[in-house]
Order: structure tokens, then C-alpha cells, then sequence
């Protein structure tokens, strides 16, 4: 038997070979043969476990076994359309198996008749129980499978990969690359450590995760794998903050010059609330020191960030430097610059609005004020971490509602100035102090605790399709009193897969039953023009239009006083902090608000939960606290990661917390007495540590 390494190239392995081989890196980065072990799982099913078809439902385990007999194929749909449709019933009802791709593979397979064991996802199309691209067996080769534990590993993968590694072909290669190398695996973690935090030795850890023995043991390979994980981030994270805090290469802004105390005396339109106050203090704190800020801004929806950003740019300003801000969309984007820019109108600050949409002439005017200093303040979307966009001298960020920006994004903010600018990132989701670092890298956290006076709370129910009519009539009153309406779906179009309303199909509806002229029905969706996109968000703001029709595109920022109803068709299908986001739309004005959740009639247990807390609180925080309860326990595919701060291959930052703390307590102790990890007994840990380190040359500590 070859022995092998965990750096030797993926194609040596049996079973993979030159071509699967690119696809591999390219798909998921799996180059060697470690990354293949380090490609774990997202998922088990329990490959014992036979479900009846009538006991499917689509509250039910997202991948399910059934036993059925094959009672007749059919086509349907032409040219790229085509699919191939299996019929199958078992004792208890009937179901349909699609095939999209393949198609010549599978019928030469498919014998009328004959019974398979049938795995997949299931899916309901209106009541029919569907699954697409199921994996098959014969009965006869299911009795033949012998597995421990039966429980099997379901790999993350796309949708090219899939054509050429299916889901079998994917454990032969890991088991061989197993084989290779399982008696290399080195424990990183120092006995001690591993006793004092009950952790499974690596190799087993390694083999449970691909090949779980049982579900404790498995248990434990995870909580291990997690663990590692965490432990090296967190003391990558620590060591970064350490020399942050000793360095002093930050702009100094000595002083609060006219131009803030102007505004603050003559511009502000009410009191600052006690809240906003602090911020603003902390953050003069910061800037004054040398210190570089680095600093994380919470605050949920409509409690005023966008001026505590405003005035932080103006005392950037009132000490030499220029600052930006960046936006997640078009629309936020403009609209941030019409607010700021009325605001400080008749001080002595230049502003300017840079987004892709920016005619070039236009553009090429502003890349030169800026690169002349003749621009004080520029707002904008991505634009502004373009290479052309040189700042004279810049010297504070903000970004907005940050969640939408990647983190190489964010970083190539840094290099717009010769140091790197203070930076000031905003979020109306708020998240704990750790899982805040995994995120968005080393920073210090701000908090706005308090809505400015006079809102009133916006009123939340929650309905389904029955009260449909109730609903409608609902709209036609308030628009009646002079008000506007968003309705919100979570698709654009009808889904082959999904039983969501749609925007096509509502607009529709809408357009039957609010008759012209006197409702004005206008659309704002993502697959629109940008232009569009705005001339409709113009009628909107601009009262032009009673009912606005759109999908999550308008989640952040928005800001249309008037609105009072938010509708959100299918509630279900969005998760909880995009739903208070959603919500944050309306009760912007002195006008009694509402938030309509329409939702189908059967309900999994943590979308009923997300709505009921939807239904109790306007409190962002409690909510998100809540979310984090409830996603912790479900299902983690680990797409939500994308755009943090460090790649993450098993630990899920979210629904891991108590392991973050806990490796982020033993990441300070162990810095503490060994601060470069350099004591023999310790080399393994700093071997964890840098391997965060590898994403490109990006300094992490610097980004938030
Ligand atoms: P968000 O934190 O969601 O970005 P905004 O900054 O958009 O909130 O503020 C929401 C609204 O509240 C804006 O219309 C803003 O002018 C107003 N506002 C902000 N601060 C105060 C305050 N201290 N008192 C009264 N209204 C305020
Ligand atoms: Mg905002």
C-alpha cells in the first residue's frame, strides 16, 4: 500500500484523475489531498431509516429514502426545458422523480415495474411530491450495502461538480484518499488541552466525520473539527488585535472644528438621542488617540446611524481629510446622498455621488475632485473601491448596512490612502461581540440602544390565504387616507421547486383587483435596470404610486415616510433578521404603521416560531438573538458565511457560539503566556493559527 501526503495533488488518488481533478479546485478548491479531507460533510442522512410517501411532508428531514415501484416515464418541455418524469408509488401514495440532466443515463436505467430505494430531496409542487435528481438503487443492491452506523455523509457541491462527482463517486474518492493518509494525521492540540476540553483525538475525529461510526461518535468528530477550527481563528484574531492596539499609525483628528460645530448648532433638526451621543463620543475618542478605529456600529432599523455617520465624516473633514461612504446598492446609495446633501447645505463641504450608473463625463469629474481634494465627501455604491477612485487624502470610512459587502471588498478600502483610514461599519443586525470579530475581523463594537422619540410601534399580524380579501380591503383604506403600500415577494417568478408566491403572479392579481387610476401599481425588482429600478422607486417616493410591488431588493435603507403597510407574501420563505429589515420600511413617519405576514397554511416549527416573535416584537435585538436560538439548532449549509472575514470549513460562527467563546478564552490565555506561540509544545497550535492567514495577502486585523 502507497502511503501518502496530505500535500500530494488530488489526481494520484483512484478514482479521480486529470480531469476531475480541475473540476475539483476549480469547483471547491480541493487541490490536494488534505483539502479533500478537510471537505466535510454539510449534512448525514440515516440511509436506514425508509420513509412511506404519505408520511412525507415538507416539514419534514430535507433528505428522505423511500422504497417505491416504478409505474410509467414520461417527457415533458422541450430544448433545455426537457425533463424526464418517473412515476413511482408505494403502498401508501405516489410521487414524481425529475430529471433535468442525464436524461439518456437514467432511462437506460429506469425499468417499468421493477422497485428502487429512492433518496433525495423532497419537494411539494402544489400537492404532488416531487424530487429532483434523486439518487437510485435496486433493492437487491441496498441489502447487498453494509454500513455501520448508516449514516451518511452528504458533501457540499455545485452544480457543475455534481455532473461529473456525483454524490457516489465523491465518497470512493474520499475513502481512497483516506487510506492514503490516515496514518499522517499529526494532533495539532497539546494533550493537556485536549483533556481539559473533552476532545476527540484528530485521526478519529477525521474518520467519524466522513465515516460516522455512530451518531455520539460523530457528534464528538464534529464538535473536534469545530473546535481546531476556531481555536487557530480566534488566535489569529487575538495576535492581530495585540499588535493593532501597540501600533500608532492612525489619523489624528486633533480637533472639532466649524464645520461640526456648525452643523451640530444650526443644521441638526432635533436632539440627538442619548444613544447617538455616546457613539459620537466614542468614536471622537478613537480618532483622537493615534489609534487606527476599527469600529463595528449596531443599531436597529431607524435609530439614526446614517447621522452619526454623517457627523463623523464632518469632523474628518474639519481636520483635513476626505470621507467616504459606501452603500449596498444604487438606491441606497442616491438616496444617502440626497439626505446628506440637503443636510449640509450652505456649510462648506463639497459632496458627491459615484455609483456604476454615473454618466462618464460625470465620472470622470468626480474621479478628478476627488484626486484634487476638491470633494470632500463622496457617497457611493462598489464604485468607490474601484482602482481609479484615488482619494488626496482620505481618512474615514463608512459602510453601510454592511452584510452586502464581501470582505475583499471591504479591504481594498485600505489601500486608498498611504495609512489605512478609520472605519466605520454599520449594521442594523446586531450580533454578539465574538461572532462579530469572526466576522468582519478585529473591531470594537458601538451600539445605538434607543429609537428617537415619537415612533410609534409598528403593528404586526400574521395571516394566510383565506384573509386574502380582508387584507386587500385593508390596502384600499389606508391608501384611501392618502397612504402607501409595499408588497414584498420572495421570488420573481413561479418555481418549478418552490411553493412561494411570486412577484409576476402578484402583480398580476394586484393589477385585477386595485382597478386604475385610482391605485398605481409600480414594480422594483433585481433582474430590473438600475434605471428602472429608480424611475419606480421615484413615483414611489414621490407619491406617485400607491402600491409598491418588489422582492428583498428594497430590505435595506429605504426611505419612504408615507408607507405605512408592508406586506410580505410567503413570510415563511425569509429569515427572521431579513424579515424586521423588511418590516424597518415603514413606521418611518408620525403615521400608525403595519406589517402584514402572509404566510401558507402548513408551517415547520421555526418558521411558525419566526413569525410568532415577528408578531411580538419590533425590538431588532431581541430578534436577533432569537435567530441565532433558532438557526443554531437547524440548518446550516454554510451559505450564509459568504463575505466574512476568514473561510470556515465546518464551524458555523452562528450556530457555534459557545465554542467561539470558549476558544476565545483559550486563545487569550494562551497568548498571555506564550505570545508568538513559539514554545515547543505549542507548534501545532501556531500551525492552526496561520492557516488563516493563507486567504491572499490581506491584513485581517485591518477590516471590519
Ligand atoms: P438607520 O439607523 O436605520 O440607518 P436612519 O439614519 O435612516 O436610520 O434614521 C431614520 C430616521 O430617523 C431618519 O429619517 C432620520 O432623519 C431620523 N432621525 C435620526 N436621528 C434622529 C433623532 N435624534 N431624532 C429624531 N429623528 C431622528
Ligand atoms: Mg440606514
Amino acid at each position: 500500500m502507497i502511503m501518502g501526503n496530505f500535500s500530494d495533488d488530488i489526481k494520484f488518488v483512484s478514482g479521480v484523475g486529470d480531469a476531475r481533478a480541475k473540476l475539483l479546485e476549480k469547483e471547491i478548491g480541493v487541490r490536494t489531498v488534505g483539502d479533500m479531507l478537510n471537505h466535510f460533510p454539510f449534512r448525514y442522512v440515516d440511509r436506514k431509516r425508509v420513509y412511506s410517501i404519505a408520511e412525507i411532508t415538507d416539514c419534514g428531514p430535507a433528505y428522505v429514502q423511500i422504497r417505491a415501484r416504478v409505474t410509467g416515464v414520461a417527457y415533458a418541455g422541450e430544448g433545455r426545458k426537457r425533463r424526464f418524469m418517473v412515476f413511482v408509488q408505494d403502498s401508501s401514495g405516489s410521487a414524481v422523480l425529475v430529471w433535468f440532466r442525464g436524461i439518456k443515463w437514467v432511462e437506460k436505467r429506469i425499468e417499468v415495474g421493477r422497485e428502487y430505494v429512492v433518496f433525495g430531496r423532497p419537494a411539494f409542487f402544489r400537492t404532488e411530491l416531487r424530487m429532483s435528481h434523486p439518487e437510485l438503487e435496486t433493492v437487491e443492491q441496498l441489502l447487498s450495502r453494509k454500513e455501520e452506523s448508516g449514516l451518511q455523509g452528504i458533501y457540499p457541491t455545485t452544480e457543475k461538480l455534481s455532473g461529473a462527482v456525483g454524490a457516489k463517486v465523491m465518497y470512493r474518492i474520499i475513502c481512497n484518499a483516506w487510506a492514503l493518509v490516515k496514518d499522517q494525521i499529526v494532533d495539532l492540540v497539546p494533550e493537556a488541552m485536549r483533556r481539559q476540553y473533552g476532545l476527540m483525538p484528530l485521526r478519529e475525529a477525521y474518520y467519524n466525520i466522513h465515516f460516522p461510526q455512530s451518531s455520539e461518535a460523530l457528534r464528538q468528530a464534529q464538535y473536534r473539527l469545530k473546535f481546531d477550527e476556531l481555536l487557530g481563528l480566534q488566535l489569529n484574531i487575538q495576535a492581530r488585535r495585540t499588535e493593532r492596539m501597540s501600533k500608532s499609525d492612525g489619523f489624528v483628528f486633533g480637533w472639532v472644528g466649524d464645520i461640526f460645530t456648525t452643523f451640530y448648532k444650526e443644521k441638526l433638526p432635533f436632539e440627538l438621542t442619548g444613544a447617538q451621543k455616546r457613539v459620537l463620543r466614542e468614536i471622537r475618542r478613537d480618532t483622537a488617540t493615534g489609534l487606527q478605529m476599527n469600529r463595528l456600529l449596531q443599531g436597529d432599523v431607524g435609530s439614526g446611524k446614517t447621522l452619526v455617520a454623517l457627523m463623523s465624516m464632518l469632523l474628518a473633514v474639519d481636520n483635513g481629510f476626505q470621507a467616504c461612504m459606501m452603500a449596498p446598492t444604487e438606491l441606497l446609495a442616491r438616496q444617502h446622498f440626497a439626505t446628506i446633501a440637503r443636510m449640509v447645505e450652505g456649510l462648506d463641504v463639497r459632496v458627491a455621488v459615484l455609483t456604476g450608473a454615473t454618466r462618464s463625463r460625470e465620472r470622470r469629474e468626480i474621479l478628478e475632485g476627488i484626486a484634487r481634494g476638491q470633494i470632500d465627501l463622496l457617497i457611493g455604491t462598489h464604485s468607490l473601491i474601484e482602482d481609479r477612485v484615488q482619494f488626496l487624502n482620505l481618512g474615514f470610512v463608512v459602510i453601510d448596512e454592511q452584510h452586502r459587502f464581501g470582505v475583499e471588498q471591504r479591504s481594498r478600502l485600505w489601500t486608498k490612502n498611504h495609512r489605512p483610514p478609520h472605519v466605520l461599519v454599520m449594521t442594523a443586525t446586531p450580533i454578539p461581540r465574538t461572532l462579530a470579530m469572526t466576522l468582519y475581523g478585529d473591531l470594537d463594537v458601538s451600539i445605538i440602544d434607543e429609537l428617537p422619540p415619537g415612533r410609534k410601534p409598528i403593528k404586526t399580524v400574521l395571516y394566510n390565504d383565506s384573509a386574502r380579501l380582508r387584507l386587500f380591503g385593508f390596502m384600499k383604506e389606508q391608501i384611501a387616507r392618502g397612504r402607501q403600500v409595499y408588497v414584498v415577494y420572495p421570488l420573481i417568478k413561479e418555481s418549478e421547486t418552490m411553493d412561494f408566491k411570486d412577484l409576476t403572479d402578484g402583480y398580476e392579481s394586484i393589477s385585477r383587483d386595485f382597478p386604475l387610476p385610482q391605485y398605481v401599481t409600480t414594480i422594483c425588482h433585481g433582474q430590473m435596470k438600475p434605471a428602472d429600478k429608480e424611475e419606480s422607486m421615484r413615483q414611489f417616493k414621490e407619491g406617485l404610486a400607491h402600491i409598491m410591488v418588489a422582492t428583498s431588493v428594497i430590505e435595506v435603507g429605504v426611505d419612504v415616510p408615507n408607507a405605512t403597510v408592508m406586506v410580505i407574501e410567503s413570510a415563511e420563505r425569509f429569515g427572521l433578521s431579513q424579515l424586521h429589515q423588511l418590516r424597518g420600511r415603514v413606521g418611518r413617519g408620525g403615521e400608525q404603521s403595519y406589517c402584514i405576514l402572509m404566510s401558507g397554511y402548513k408551517l415547520s416549527r421555526e418558521s411558525r416560531a419566526r413569525l410568532d416573535a415577528m408578531c411580538e416584537t419590533n425590538d431588532g435585538f431581541r430578534l436577533a438573538e432569537l435567530d441565532l436560538k433558532l438557526r443554531g439548532s437547524g440548518d446550516v449549509n454554510g451559505t450564509q458565511q459568504s463575505g466574512m472575514a476568514f473561510d470556515l470549513k465546518i464551524a458555523n460562527p452562528t450556530a457555534d457560539v459557545q465554542i467561539l467563546t470558549l476558544t476565545r478564552e483559550a486563545a487569550i490565555g494562551l497568548l498571555e503566556a506564550d505570545p508568538d506561540l513559539s514554545q515547543p509544545e505549542h507548534h501545532g497550535l501556531a500551525e492552526l493559527r496561520d492557516r488563516h492567514t493563507t486567504r491572499e495577502e490581506i491584513d485581517f486585523s485591518r477590516i471590519s
